[in-house]
């Protein structure tokens, strides 16, 4: 059931997009996001937006075991959010 699975992954760095470094609030570029494993793969073919469960929206670049995971993922995979 890969639709279903949630995995961390990770937001680009902010050097791809210095510009925008003064509207995000920054901290979500640093996080391993939870997404699903199928919107990773096809992302990674496609090279489409994929979504976090905390809302974050971006096209994942990076190894996730490298940083922590984003406080907001955290606490709605343990309150029990999915991706439909
Ligand atoms: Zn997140």
């Amino acid at each position: 059931m890969p639709d279903t699975q949630t995995v961390p992954t990770i937001a680009p760095t902010i050097t791809e997009a210095p510009e925008r470094e003064q509207i995000d609030d920054g901290d979500h570029d640093r996080f391993a996001h939870y997404c699903k494993k199928a919107d990773i793969v096809r992302s990674a073919v496609t090279g489409e937006a994929i979504i976090a469960l905390c809302g974050k929206k971006w096209i994942p670049t990076r190894d996730p075991s490298r940083f922590p995971v984003c406080p907001t993922c955290k606490e709605r995979k343990a309150a029990g959010w999915t991706f439909r």
